[in-house]
């Protein structure tokens, strides 16, 4: 018999992931391949899953119904302004600031995560953030409001939520603003060529000094 807090946290994350599914568009056909069956390989990261009809990719927050790939969009788990040597880049616009934004989910489960409640929330109870509505538009407002002259996606992997971002750092690219990811390097040459016309600094992360993470 499953527990309690089984039982609770299954809730919990079915409604998680409703209210995640409101937050979510279709995938860009760059980064994705259709099987007759319904099946749909994703391009987005390095994992490359074979996400069956009903069923999530690795990093949970890519889902297929009825042979349609559905991906984050439209919202961001985290947000903050601040310097650019803290993402870290030190030889991109010294001194300025980055308005930066995070979605919920990782393709990485890693112990040791700075960014646990972001990016373990569709697997860890304990982890909590909220999910706010933006467009992109909104989100280069704040940027500008706040005086940054980039904007890059962090916090949770961006590579698995590329089309948001691309979405985003095309407005953010019209009103002279530069984008960076920062990443854990998990790619893939499909999602490298999408996002290349809109990512001026790319940093990937050195997650461990240990062979086996
Ligand atoms: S982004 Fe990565 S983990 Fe998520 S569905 Fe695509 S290949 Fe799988």
């Amino acid at each position: 018999m499953p527990t309690l807090e089984v039982l609770q946290d299954k809730e919990r994350l079915q409604s998680l992931k409703q209210t995640l599914h409101q937050y979510s568009a279709p995938a860009a056909e760059a980064l994705i391949e259709r099987h007759p069956n319904g099946d749909i390989r994703c391009f987005a990261c390095g994992h490359r899953c074979l996400v069956k009809p009903g069923r999530d990719g690795v990093c949970r927050v890519r889902f297929n119904d009825n042979g349609q790939l559905w991906v984050p969009h439209g919202y961001v788990g985290a947000l903050a302004c601040d310097p650019i040597e803290k993402k870290p880049f030190f030889h991109v616009l010294p001194g300025s600031d980055a308005l930066t934004f995070g979605m919920l989910g990782c393709d990485y489960h890693c112990g040791y995560c700075q960014n646990w409640v972001t990016s373990q929330m569709l697997r860890d109870p304990k982890a909590v953030a909220p999910a706010r509505r933006f467009t992109p538009e909104q989100l280069v407002d704040l940027a500008i409001e706040n005086g940054a002259p980039v904007v890059a996606s962090s916090y949770n992997e961006p590579l698995i939520t590329s089309e948001w971002a691309v979405d985003v750092f095309k407005v953010a690219r019209s009103r002279g603003l530069k984008c960076a990811y920062i990443s854990n390097g998990n790619g893939t040459p499909q999602v490298l060529d999408y996002i290349r016309p809109y990512v001026e600094a790319y940093k990937v992360d050195l997650k461990t000094f240990s062979d086996k993470t």
